[in-house]
């Protein structure tokens, strides 16, 4: 269980999306392209930062079965089948995502923890690990401590995590792949990849994981057809080492305690200006 999303998963990730990238490439573009040693550190770090915070939510959301929920409820609940359980558990799950990656994109200090994934200006399956410790943690809080607190089993929340895991490497996949009307239901590459658009119609659109059709229930779907996203990143500069991106939330929240503080005086900027968050889309 331990490896399930350890070395042997990501090799055989390596071994899949890469020819996958070279046979169905949406652009044209490196494998040994820049960032990739800061990604490989985003790889084997990250992981242990974040099992802390995945624990923390594990640990409370199972309080909250125990104490809170009726137990007629979360006993109800555990016991359906696995197989009614597993689709019940995604829907959960990615509803969880859709509202968390929403509120990270319009919240500007939360924002400043997920512009590092934004970052990422050559798009390829390796920009799903190029994500602030923090940004997975609040995600993963989303997504799981509803499933947990309301006690669904530990084999479905398993499933819904092993389908996430590949999932997250497709959509960030350098690769052009056809889903017909489906487009409207599942998130594809094509509508993640416009998630990471700079473009400014873009914009704060398709937050879903898995389902699209979430962003086209609450208004903040955008795939226009017949178009590719041109350009990827975001507005303001961001540093490009693990270290300098781990620190750069706190970095970017000192920056702005200290222009909105009246006692503090405005030192002149020598080149390393905080970013200030981008423009957001009003919640709709
Ligand atoms: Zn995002
Ligand atoms: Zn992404």
């Amino acid at each position: 269980m331990r490896d399930l999303f350890g070395l042997t998963q990501f090799l055989l990730a390596v071994l899949i999306f890469v020819p996958l990238e070279r046979l169905f490439a949406a652009r044209p573009q490196k494998i040994f392209r820049r960032g990739l040693l800061t990604d490989m550190a985003f790889l084997f770090i990250n992981a242990g930062l974040v099992l802390a915070g995945v624990i923390a939510i594990m640990t409370a959301a199972i309080l909250v079965n125990q104490s809170v929920l009726p137990a007629a409820v979360t006993q109800t609940i555990g016991d359906l089948p696995y197989l009614v359980q597993v689709p019940v558990v995604i829907l959960i799950a990615d509803l969880g995502v859709y509202w968390t990656h929403r509120i990270l994109h319009v919240v500007p200090a939360m924002w400043q923890i997920h512009s590092v994934h934004h970052a990422v200006e050559e798009l390829d399956w390796l920009a799903a690990i190029h994500q602030h410790p923090l940004d997975v943690m609040f995600m993963k809080a989303g997504a799981l401590f509803p499933l947990y607190a309301l006690g669904f089993s530990t084999e479905a929340i398993g499933t819904y995590l092993l389908v996430y895991y590949w999932q997250a490497w497709l959509v960030h996949a350098n690769v052009r792949l056809n889903y017909g009307p489906l487009r409207h239901v599942l998130v594809s590459p094509e509508f993640h990849h416009w998630h990471h658009s700079s473009e400014t119609a873009a914009r704060d659109k398709n937050f879903a994981g898995m389902f699209s059709f979430y962003d086209v229930l609450f208004g903040s779907a955008y795939l226009p057809k017949g178009q590719d996203p041109k350009a990827f990143g975001v507005d303001h500069p961001m540093p490009s080492g693990y270290l300098a991106l781990l620190a750069y939330p706190f970095v970017a929240w000192t920056a702005k305690r200290k222009r909105d503080d009246p006692s503090e005086v405005q030192p002149m900027s020598k080149g390393g200006e905080p970013a200030r968050p981008r423009q957001s889309a009003p919640l709709s």
